[in-house]
């Protein structure tokens, strides 16, 4: 008993600890109320705490908890598509859109014309395959539950090996892996080829009464140099459609447009040309390149994408309303602007496509506003990089605020940063903070002036 005694009062802990984060009251006593009856139990089953221990461990998961609330944060990695920060940002016809829809009620599975039940995702589904110039597509909850969906669509009993190239058995990242995703889909996987070299008769040879399909997997987030070699899409196509096979391509960030005429990075293989260059399906993510919201689409053959739209998982991974609302917004906007899309508004094309020159002149007029008593403060030319998964050898030109700073330390100063108001997210190195431009909306810029301006003095 008397080591209960340790045990501090919820509502005098709550009350002390309330003004030091940005909770309700009520939200506050609930979490020192569960912190205190876990110590409680602690206590109880002999463990030693003391009185100033318990306060402070709440102390501390209290900050955590508020800090861990979804909020915007500004993302001055450099970063485009950063998986930790949200990857792709959506665009303000997106965001207007989603409003309207998430506020009322909608068609989502009602035929206006004819006044009874419609299908979900009708429109988009026509959009979607518009834009991929095929046959037909569909959407579901992500690129992982798309792959998945596929390959359980397409294997069967005694019909399940999916030949891979052992040069793509990647892993994303976040749990993902080919091997354990194929596993997962009642998929048997054989392993073709060579790390580094996979033939057109290492595939031939693998063909089997029991195969189901060839896939593919674009290797997102890495490369391979040196003595590599593999055989063009149109051969194992010819290879596959012989042996009366699927062709899938799990591409990854899918790129509708030549990212190689945005700036001066590599080509990342479209969807389009996946789809004519011979692949029967190809799968990619909604909130990568595309920029859209979190989602995987899959596109090809009409009657695969009939089969798989019938299988019963489908119906457990499908997008709801809001998601469907705005990946319709980001789906008509390239197809409004096919000509030019880099008029569209999609964050991720637009800061692509930023020229050094603005970066630079933004920066200039963020530093102006800057204390320099304790900071050296430079304008450095950087580099960028796409992220998410996509072109792993691109780097391209940007320009940051490097911050040394020589009354506290580079982790301090990111540190405070992080938790302003703003939540600025920056990188640092050994003595120095950067502030890279190309991933900070202008619009936020005086934000930016504002956290550097606190942090600094
Ligand atoms: C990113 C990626 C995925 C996973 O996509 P999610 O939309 O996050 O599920 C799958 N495959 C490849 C090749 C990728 O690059």
């Amino acid at each position: 008993m008397s080591k209960l005694a340790a045990l501090p009062s919820v509502e005098k802990l709550a009350s002390s600890l309330a003004p030091e984060v940005s909770l309700p009251r009520p939200l506050v006593n609930l979490f020192v109320r569960r912190e205190i009856d876990r110590f409680r139990q602690l206590l109880l089953a002999d463990e030693n705490h003391t009185r100033e221990e318990i306060e402070k461990a709440t102390q501390q998961g209290l900050i955590k908890f508020a800090n861990s609330r979804l909020q915007s944060v500004i993302n001055a990695t450099g970063v485009l598509i950063h998986t930790n920060l949200g990857r792709s940002p959506l665009g303000p016809r997106a965001a207007t859109a989603l409003e309207k829809i998430a506020t009322g009620y909608s068609n989502l599975e009602f035929d206006l014309s004819s006044g009874t039940r419609g299908k979900r995702a009708e429109y988009l589904e026509t959009a979607l395959a518009c834009l991929l110039e095929t046959e037909a597509a569909t959407a579901v909850n992500n690129c992982a539950a798309a792959l998945v969906l596929t390959l359980r669509t397409l294997v069967e009993e005694g019909k399940n090996e999916v030949i891979v190239s052992r040069s793509e058995l990647v892993e994303i990242g976040g749990g993902f892996r080919i091997p354990e995703i194929l596993e997962t889909s009642g998929a048997k996987l054989v392993e073709v080829g060579a790390t580094n070299k996979t033939h057109l008769h290492d595939y031939e040879k693998a063909i089997t009464p029991q195969t189901a399909l060839i896939l593919k997997v674009h290797r997102s987030n890495f490369y391979i140099d040196g003595f590599i070699g593999e055989p063009e899409i149109p051969e194992i196509a010819k290879l596959a459609h012989d042996h009366n096979l699927p062709l899938v391509e799990d591409l990854g960030s899918g790129a509708i447009i030549n990212t190689d005429q945005l700036a001066p990075i590599e080509h990342e293989p479209t969807p389009q040309e996946c789809l004519r260059r011979g692949i029967d399906l190809v799968i990619f993510s909604g909130d990568k390149l595309l920029g859209g919201p979190q989602s995987g689409i899959i596109g090809g053959r009409t009657d695969m994408i009939a089969k798989i739209k019938n299988e019963p998982f489908f119906r457990a991974v499908r997008c709801d309303k809001l998601i469907l609302t705005t990946l319709q917004e980001s789906i008509d906007q390239y197809l409004e602007t096919k000509a030019n899309p880099t008029e569209s508004d999609v964050p991720v094309l637009t800061f692509l496509s930023k020229s050094i020159d603005e970066l630079k002149a933004r920066a200039k007029i963020i530093t102006k506003e800057l204390p320099t008593e304790s900071t050296e403060i430079t304008i450095e030319s950087t580099l960028a990089r796409p992220g998410g998964g996509t072109m792993p050898r691109s780097e391209f030109p940007s320009v940051a605020i490097k911050l040394v700073p020589n009354n506290q330390s580079v982790t301090k100063l990111a540190k405070k940063l992080r938790l302003s108001e703003s939540a600025l997210v920056g990188y640092t190195t050994d003595d120095a903070l950067f502030i890279d431009l190309r991933t900070i909306f202008p619009e936020t810029d005086h934000k930016v002036t504002q956290a550097l301006k606190t942090a600094l003095s």
